[in-house]
């Protein structure tokens, strides 16, 4: 009988890369086999799908060229089941792995089922093809009117981007909250400045209740034409972990022990998007800082088990809040730990290098932790704000 350890893990993401490069370069010499699953061979850098879909050429980043000499396998496949019990995946093709140790790391789509007309009318920022297909509109419009629903980060990157690229189109960002709110004074009124300098309207405090052919209705019945509806407001993740039995949260999200199993099954690790991690200050959001640590502990973890160690408690507090705003403008947030704002924000130049750098910086870091995984392994613990009181561990 083999006695190979089998790690599966599915989702090559921020998270999910994260933890198959970590692990393939801790257990290199030892009976492990680290398996990765993707949809797709190309990394889809979510971070940069607005330039994208403006139509800025990205870097083409290639998974398996990238896991080429670290002996993890890839498997280009879309997951359609997870069969908890017997501990198998079963993949479109109908290829079945199986798997001692489970890692998940399915992430998050955009919420596209949340309101009425949105599959039907509105273009997403999910992938490099829906990034594209909006990019190839805009390019043809030639004037009229796009309505960005969603006045969080990703609204607010994406109405400035598509200002400044296509300055003949009119861009209109509706949202619930205003844009920035979670930011100081200072930051946000940048932000403001920066997308009425643009020519960015923005409609806040108001909610879409359905998407036209040609326009969205608000709140209150009134409606907004529009030429093109980008839909960037909730994601939700995959069934499929509550389809397996897996605990999983009010949005579908698999939850976690401290050191970031699921509850109800301990063979499972849950990472990213896809998993409902508690620290002190509550549970994590979807982020790409905070995605990549969870991958990282998650393969640190499976490693240290397999030596008959004990995995070692999550801990992580958030740092920043980069914003682009344009090529030319951005502002930076610093934050607490528990994503609170700090007085100090970065804008303007300084600000652009800034979330320059921190976008670019997850390739290299995968090909730096292929053969120094410990320079991965750094991010702040958060200190107070992220422990655990004794009745949430
Ligand atoms: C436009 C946009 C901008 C963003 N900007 C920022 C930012 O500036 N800073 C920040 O911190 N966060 C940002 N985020 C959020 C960040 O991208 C996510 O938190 C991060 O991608 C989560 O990483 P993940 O690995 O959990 O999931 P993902 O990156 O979503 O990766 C999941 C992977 O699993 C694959 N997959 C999913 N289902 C299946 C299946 N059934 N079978 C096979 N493969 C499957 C997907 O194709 C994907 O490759 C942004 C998100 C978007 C959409």
């Amino acid at each position: 009988m083999s006695t190979t350890h089998r790690v599966l893990i599915l989702g090559a993401g921020y998270a999910g890369l994260a933890a198959a490069t970590q692990l393939a370069a801790r257990t290199g010499k030892a009976d492990v086999q680290v398996t990765l699953v993707n949809a797709q061979e190309r990394f889809t850098e979510r971070l940069r799908l607005h330039l994208t879909a403006t139509g800025q050429r990205v870097a083409e980043l290639d998974i398996p060229t990238l896991l080429a000499k670290t002996g993890a396998h890839f498997v280009r496949g879309w997951v359609t089941a997870v069969d908890a019990h017997a501990k198998t995946v079963r993949i479109d093709d109908n290829r079945v792995l199986r798997y001692d140790t489970l890692v998940y790391g399915l992430g998050s789509v955009t919420d596209t089922a949340a309101v009425p007309g949105v599959e039907e009318h509105a273009y997403t920022l999910d992938g490099v093809g829906d990034a594209t297909t909006l990019a190839d509109r805009l390019a043809r419009l030639g004037g009229g009117t796009v309505v960005v629903v969603g006045s969080g980060l990703t609204g607010v990157e994406a109405s400035a981007e598509i200002a400044e690229q296509h300055p003949e189109l009119d861009v209109v960002l509706v949202g619930r909250q205003d844009p920035g709110a979670t930011m100081t004074a200072k930051a946000r009124s940048h932000l403001r400045a920066a997308l009425a300098r643009l020519g960015v309207r923005v409609i806040s405090g108001t909610a879409v209740t359905k998407v036209l052919p040609d326009g969205v209705e608000l709140v209150g019945a009134q409606t907004l034409a529009a030429d093109v509806v980008l839909w960037t407001a909730g994601t939700r993740v995959s069934p499929l972990a509550a389809a397996a039995g897996l605990t999983v949260d009010e949005r579908g999200r698999v939850v976690t022990d401290p050191t970031l199993r699921s509850v109800s099954h301990p063979d499972v690790y849950a990472i990213g998007d896809a998993a409902a991690v508690r620290q002190g200050y509550g549970v994590l959001h979807g982020t790409c800082q905070s995605g990549m640590p969870t991958g990282v502990h998650a393969a640190v973890s499976i490693a240290r088990t397999l030596r008959g160690k004990q995995p070692r408690q999550f801990r992580f507090g958030y740092y920043h809040t980069p914003v682009s705003l344009g090529r030319n403008d951005a502002v930076v947030q610093f934050t607490h730990p528990d994503d609170s704002p700090r007085r100090g924000c970065l804008t303007g130049r300084p600000a652009v290098w800034y979330k320059e750098t921190v976008s670019a910086s997850p390739w290299p870091t995968y090909r730096r932790m292929t053969t120094m995984p410990s320079s991965g392994a750094f991010w702040p613990r958060g200190g107070r704000f992220t422990r655990l009181r004794d009745d949430a561990r």
